[in-house]
């Protein structure tokens, strides 16, 4: 399987004037042409907006001097950084010593993931062990639509691949548990994370450890 390339371009829904921009390292754009925080992780998020706060300034500093205007025509991109620029160095200004980025902002492309897989891998675990028609239909298509508006593009992009190649296996709980985990277990490897061990899915998303900590 390909390994997504989600830093320095744009995504496959950008804009023709922000694709001819060179973006700067980690910053990944939305179909708006605006950087795509639930594309990207936190760090990369901040270092993009202290570097873009930077160039704001430089510009307005080339502004005053020379008492043009010019700087007006820029890209949707560039203007998607300098909102981004803003956000961090808002954020950043006024964070708290207590501040919880997880509990308190919108989320990046890990909290995101977390999230989803939480979700995705519980709502599995509880699917039915002998689903109906109906329920194996509405799964398929419940699990298509996701992949069509999971807001992390290249993520949804990557995953309607995997899906054509290895299409949802709804005719049981387990059988579907099983794709789920094979499903994340290949994110897991291009992300040069550890591999989760299958059989233990319904540990993990279901039944808790056999020692009861999870009680
Ligand atoms: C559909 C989807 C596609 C994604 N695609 C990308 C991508 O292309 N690029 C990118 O950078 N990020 C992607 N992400 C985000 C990424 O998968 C992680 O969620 C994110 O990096 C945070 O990782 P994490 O280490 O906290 O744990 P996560 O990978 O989020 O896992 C959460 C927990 O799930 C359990 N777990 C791990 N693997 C499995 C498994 N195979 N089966 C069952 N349980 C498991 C573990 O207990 C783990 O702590 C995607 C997320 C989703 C939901």
């Amino acid at each position: 399987m390909p390994a997504p390339d989600h830093s320095s371009t744009s995504s496959s829904a950008d804009t023709s004037s922000a694709a001819s921009t060179p973006l700067p390292p980690g910053m990944v754009l939305g179909p708006d042409g605006k950087p795509c925080r639930t594309c990207t992780d936190i760090k990369s998020w901040r270092k993009i907006g202290k570097a873009a706060k930077g160039a704001k300034k430089e510009e307005s500093t080339a502004k005053t001097a020379s008492g043009s205007d010019s700087g007006s025509t820029a890209t949707t991109a560039a203007a998607g950084v300098a909102g981004a620029a803003a956000a961090a160095a808002a954020a950043s200004a006024s964070t708290p010593a207590a501040f919880d980025y997880e509990k308190e902002c919108p989320a990046d492309k890990e909290i995101l993931g977390r999230a989803t897989w939480t979700f995705l891998h519980t709502m599995v675990a509880y699917y039915p062990d002998r689903p109906s028609i109906q329920e194996q239909s509405t799964m398929k298509s419940l699990l298509g639509s996701f992949s069509q508006f999971y807001p992390c593009g290249p993520c949804a992009e990557h995953l309607r691949e995997e899906m054509k190649i290895d299409p949802p296996k709804v005719a049981s709980r387990k059988e579907l548990s099983y794709w789920m985990c094979g499903m994340h277990n290949k994110v897991n490897e291009i992300l040069g994370k550890e591999i989760f061990d299958c059989d233990k899915v319904d540990e993990r998303w279901r039944d808790g450890p056999a020692d009861g900590r999870c009680d």
